[in-house]
Parts: structure tokens; C-alpha cells; sequence
């Protein structure tokens, strides 16, 4: 890799197997260690005991760790699904940002990320759509990278994708309605990947993943509640995966 600007430094993990089925990479995860320092999440992520692990770990100076080689399958996404798949640590990247979860996230730890997920995203010929937060894939589950990963900045760079402008026709909905509005609405989340079947109900599950993508693309307001703002953004996203994906 050249690389004249962020210093790699290895620290091999033991947490790691085979890549199962046809093994293709085309996933890039991101996530934040939750954790007070890199450096104990470093400790964390070595120690077989705990059986996780990533391939990269970019800590607050943007010093990036790699840890488990990225034609090996590390253990960073656990129960998740997106696009029918489930198995997502056999089709990923995974990368931790060290972050404790409420810190805003520095920026030159930011310009290493980008320029990480950038030589990962063209190793792998990785689409903008497949760069994903864990709580992407895992609703309900996962915060991670949480309300202040500045997803809006890496999509300028070609990192992820961020939605244009757009309308969705419809009511605005939330927990409790049902009716074919909310089938065509789950619809439209499932196309984009959420793992959720739509049956026209506006449940608890449907309520994770509105807030999930709230997380995502509208920080501002995650409460679950799929109002006009919300909806609109999920029609942006939609066009966003035909034009960029
Ligand atoms: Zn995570």
C-alpha cells in the first residue's frame, strides 16, 4: 500500500477463520469501539478469549491497527442481515473506530478512515450501497458507529451513499398503524436491505429499522416514526443505489 500520509502498524489477531460460501467480499462495515480507549479495545480484540475481532482499527489520532487479513474472515458483525444475507462477517470488511460513543469523532481519524475504506472499497470493488454501520445490519442490536459518524462527509468522498432529493407518496406512519401504506413503506426498506418481511404491520421490528435509518441519515431526530422527512430520505437512498451503487 503507498502510503504517505497515515502510518499502518500491525498487531495480528488470533480471532479469524475461512471465508465460508462463495466468499466474495463486497461489504464494507463500520463501527465504533464503545470503548474508553483504543488501546484497551486493541487488548479487547486480540484476546481469543473473546472471539471478536476486525480487520482494521483506526484509533484517535488516526493510527490504523490492522489485525486480521482481509482475505481472512473476522468476527465483527454477529447476528445481522442485509439483502437476504446473514452471514456478514463472510462477505465483509470490518472496521472499529476507536470511540467511546458519545465523543464526536476527530478529524484526522476521519481522513484515515476515508482513506482506509477508499483502498478497501477499490481492493474489493466494494459498491457505495455496501458501505454500512453495524447498526445498519443489525437494527435493535447495534448503535455502532452511532448518531455522530459523519456519514454525510465520507459519501461526499465516494464513501457510502447519501440521498438526493426525493419524494415518497404516502402518510407518514408510525408504531401501531398497519395497512398497505406500512407494506409498501417496509417494501421499500427491504429493497434497500433491512432484514424485515413486509406484512403490513407496524411493529417494534419496523420501529428499530426506521430508527436505525434514522441513525444513519438523519441524526437529528431518531424516533423510530417514519414521518415525511424520513420517508422522502428512504426514496433519496432508493434513487441514490440505482444512480451510485
Ligand atoms: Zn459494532
Amino acid at each position: 500500500m503507498v502510503n504517505q500520509r497515515f502510518k499502518i502498524r500491525e498487531s495480528p489477531s488470533p480471532n479469524h477463520g475461512e471465508r465460508r460460501g462463495d466468499a466474495r467480499v463486497d461489504m464494507l462495515i463500520l463501527h465504533y469501539t464503545g470503548m474508553a480507549s483504543a488501546e484497551a479495545a486493541l487488548e479487547r480484540m486480540c484476546d481469543p478469549a473473546t472471539e471478536v475481532s476486525a480487520h482494521y482499527l483506526v484509533d484517535e489520532e488516526g493510527l490504523i491497527t490492522a489485525m486480521v487479513p482481509e482475505d481472512r474472515r473476522a468476527w465483527h458483525a454477529g447476528v445481522a442481515s442485509w439483502r437476504g444475507r446473514e452471514d456478514i462477517n463472510s462477505a465483509s470488511v470490518g472496521i472499529e473506530i476507536a470511540n467511546p460513543g458519545d465523543t464526536d469523532f476527530a478529524e484526522e481519524q476521519m481522513a484515515a478512515v476515508a482513506w482506509l475504506c477508499r483502498g478497501v472499497m477499490e481492493r474489493h470493488g466494494i459498491p457505495r450501497r455496501h458501505v454500512l454501520g453495524h447498526s445498519d445490519i443489525a437494527p435493535g442490536r447495534k448503535i455502532d458507529p452511532g448518531e455522530r459518524f459523519d456519514w454525510r462527509g465520507l459519501a461526499g468522498q465516494g464513501i457510502g451513499l447519501w440521498p438526493g432529493e426525493a419524494q415518497m407518496r404516502g402518510r407518514a406512519m408510525r408504531e401501531g398503524d398497519h395497512g398497505e401504506d406500512v407494506e409498501r413503506f417496509q417494501a421499500a426498506l427491504a429493497t434497500y436491505g433491512y432484514g424485515l418481511v413486509a406484512d403490513g404491520r407496524y411493529g417494534a421490528q419496523t420501529a428499530e429499522i426506521v430508527a436505525a435509518f434514522q441513525r444513519h441519515f438523519r441524526p437529528a431526530r431518531i424516533d423510530g416514526q417514519a414521518d415525511t422527512q424520513t420517508r422522502d430520505l428512504l426514496a433519496g437512498v432508493l434513487a441514490a443505489c440505482v444512480d451510485q451503487a
